[in-house]
């Protein structure tokens, strides 16, 4: 059952739009290449159970999380389909790991010798052997590292290997030297590897939604996608390189809450630091930096009122702040922060431009206070 919610303020998940996306990237990607729906951070702000349903429907084998709780919170929600935690887990929480069947991203032989102690005989886990191919953040480098691991997995019954995997710094970079030199490092190692476990290994994967778009030769035969799952560019230097369209699933929208005329010179918020400049209409928006629409925002921020661009004016509180209406508009009129009315659209990639920062944080930073209503 979802939680009432009393509040004008809102974000909305169009999921037709999620389904869109995975059947482009379906069609897009070789035969023999499966994808991972990646839904950490609850889906990238848009709700990890939804999108990870409408992926499975659509087919998707894996999906991808970064921590135990993300894994076991979909577990809760009943989805049965294997769980990759991309990320660390502590070893000793292993045992809840078995039990509730969930893949683990694996690189270091301390850590599979303490997991060791805490499993029990008949737990078998999937393993997926992380290498560091040029990200350094977490995986093997050498092959000397990879042998510790992998001898303790082969040596193991409770372990088994299902994966190997690497993760590209610059997919999403016009340049791709960099994830050109990655990828025969991950082949070398993929080569030793061969030798130190001659067995079959189920998945194979490097790439995350830029190699995937733009990267056919690095995709092995399962790609993670994330960010453009939910129509969002990875970055803006490869927007105009796409080979499909992606279709946004999220918005945020709000209401007036209240209208009032100031006249020249009368101030704005905290700090005063906006004044009239003539008779102008104002706005109150029941949105503030604790719903993550952080203060930045007001700095050629813009809202749309029946279509029309507003900016934010004045500095943003923790609840609430107030925008430059063009006319008087009734209170209760709606308010789009992200999304489309009419003819315009601010897109996520535009409030990720006025902030300085990439299109993933946007989503992700709209907080748990705003609902969702998700469909
Ligand atoms: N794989 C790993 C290991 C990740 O950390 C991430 C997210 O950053 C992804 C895949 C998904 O990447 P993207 O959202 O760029 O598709």
């Amino acid at each position: 059952e979802r939680q009432p919610f009393y509040r004008d303020t809102w974000v909305e998940v169009n999921l037709d739009e999620v389904e869109k996306n995975i059947h482009n990237f379906q069609s897009w990607l070789p035969d023999e290449t499966q994808m991972m729906a990646v839904v950490k951070a609850n889906g990238y702000g848009h709700g990890a159970e939804h999108v990870a349903r409408v992926a499975l429907r659509l087919g998707v084998p894996y999906i991808g999380v970064a921590t135990l709780d993300e894994a076991l919170a979909l577990r809760k929600t009943g989805v049965t389909a294997p769980v990759l935690v991309l990320g660390y887990i502590r070893p000793q929480d292993t045992k809840l790991a078995a039990e509730y069947s969930i893949a683990l991203t694996v690189f270091q032989a301390d850590w599979l010798d303490q997991a060791s102690k805490v499993i029990e005989d008949d737990d078998l886990i999937n393993c997926h052997l992380k290498i560091d191919t040029g990200m350094a953040r977490i995986g093997i480098r050498t092959e000397k590292e990879g042998h510790a691991v992998v001898k303790r997995i082969r040596d193991s019954k409770n372990f088994q290997l299902e994966g190997v995997y690497t993760h590209f710094a610059t997919a999403d970079e016009l340049d791709a030297s960099y994830a050109d030199e990655q990828k025969n490092r991950f082949d070398r190692m993929l080569r030793w590897l061969k030798k130190e476990h001659p067995e079959p290994i189920k998945y194979i994967h490097a790439g995350n939604s830029a190699t995937a778009l733009r990267h056919l030769d690095k995709v092995y035969n399962m790609v993670r996608v994330g960010i453009s799952m939910y129509g969002l560019t990875p970055a803006d230097e490869i927007a105009e390189h796409l080979p499909f369209e992606l279709h946004e699933a999220f918005s945020l929208h709000s209401r007036l809450v209240h209208v009032k005329k100031l006249s020249a010179g009368e101030a704005i918020s905290y700090g005063a630091t906006y004044q009239a400049q003539k008779d102008e209409w104002i706005g109150t928006v029941p949105i503030g930096y604790a719903d993550g629409w952080i203060r930045e925002n007001a700095t050629q921020g813009e809202v749309l009122v029946n279509g029309v661009r507003c900016p934010i004016v004045g500095r943003i509180c923790m609840d609430q702040m107030m925008v430059l209406l063009p006319h008087r508009v009734e209170v209760g009129e709606k308010v789009t922060l992200i999304g489309r009315q009419q003819e315009d659209m601010i897109s996520v990639a535009e409030v990720a431009r006025r902030l300085g920062t990439i299109t993933y944080e946007i989503p992700c930073m709209i907080s748990y206070r705003v609902p969702r209503a998700v469909w």
